[in-house]
């Protein structure tokens, strides 16, 4: 399979995969536009949309596709019933599209229905993870969302991230002030801004790569701890990610 990323609205990311015979899947649809140009330029039959939360920025375009391609199955979790989905998941669930076996995470914090899609080396994980940090707790707990980053962090450590939205800079920012002698973020930072400079995707990300430059997967890591101000561990690890989140937000 082949990804491709469609830039879309603000910042929004719609990926999609396709395979040889010009079959593909496509991944939050934001908005129809740019996804029917796509198709039209390659050619290629849609077969299936992957849905991983309710907002209108991630489920905007499925009606218009639905309208264009009228077999299309549209997975998605039981918040995104009467956005277009005919295709009820839930965390556990396999389902087979373009032919490969895609595993459904129950992945909640952004909100409270959001699923995570996985088939290797492909993660469709929408606004839970982003690269060097975490979705906006809209409806979920920050316990919710920690658990949640457990679940992604389990995965292969060649996991390729494909996040929803181009955040990568305001991140390392945000990562680079809290741990300023971290080679690794600072490194990384510049080449982010480098990238963002010239208008350039930072996306997908790796897993490998995020458990060194993400904040977020590193709070039980004890220096990290005393940086955003513990002196000693927490009782919960959560803890550390709800401080870090709370920072995040003031930012
Ligand atoms: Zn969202
Ligand atoms: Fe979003």
């Amino acid at each position: 399979m082949n990804l491709t990323s469609i830039p879309a609205l603000q910042d929004n990311y719609i990926w999609t995969l396709n395979d040889d015979a010009g079959r593909c899947l496509i991944v939050d649809p934001g908005e129809a536009l740019p996804v029917l140009s796509l198709l039209e330029k390659n050619q290629w039959q849609p077969e299936a949309i992957l849905l991983t939360h309710h907002h209108h920025d991630h489920v905007g375009g499925v009606a218009e596709l639905c309208d264009r391609f009228p077999g299309l199955t549209v997975y998605g979790p039981e918040e995104t019933r009467g956005k277009g989905t005919n295709f009820i998941v839930a965390d556990g669930d396999d389902i087979t599209v373009l032919g490969n076996k895609f595993t459904v995470f129950s992945t909640p914090g952004h909100t409270l229905g959001h699923v995570s899609y996985f088939s290797f080396p492909y993660l469709f994980c929408g606004d839970t993870m982003f690269s060097g940090g975490c979705g906006r707790l809209f409806e979920g707990t920050p316990k919710q969302m920690f658990e949640s980053f457990q679940v992604i962090n389990a995965l292969p450590a060649d996991t390729l991230v494909c996040c929803a939205h181009e955040y990568t800079l305001s991140n390392l920012t945000f990562a680079h002030t809290i741990d300023p002698d971290n080679a690794e973020i600072t490194q990384y930072y510049h080449k982010i801004r480098e990238l963002r400079a010239k208008n350039q995707i930072t996306l997908p990300t790796k897993l490998e790569l995020e458990r060194k430059i993400n904040v977020f997967l590193r709070t039980q890591d004890t220096e990290l701890q005393k940086l955003i101000g513990f002196e000693t561990s927490p009782q919960h690890e959560w803890q550390v990610f709800a401080t870090l989140r709370e920072k995040k937000d003031t930012f």
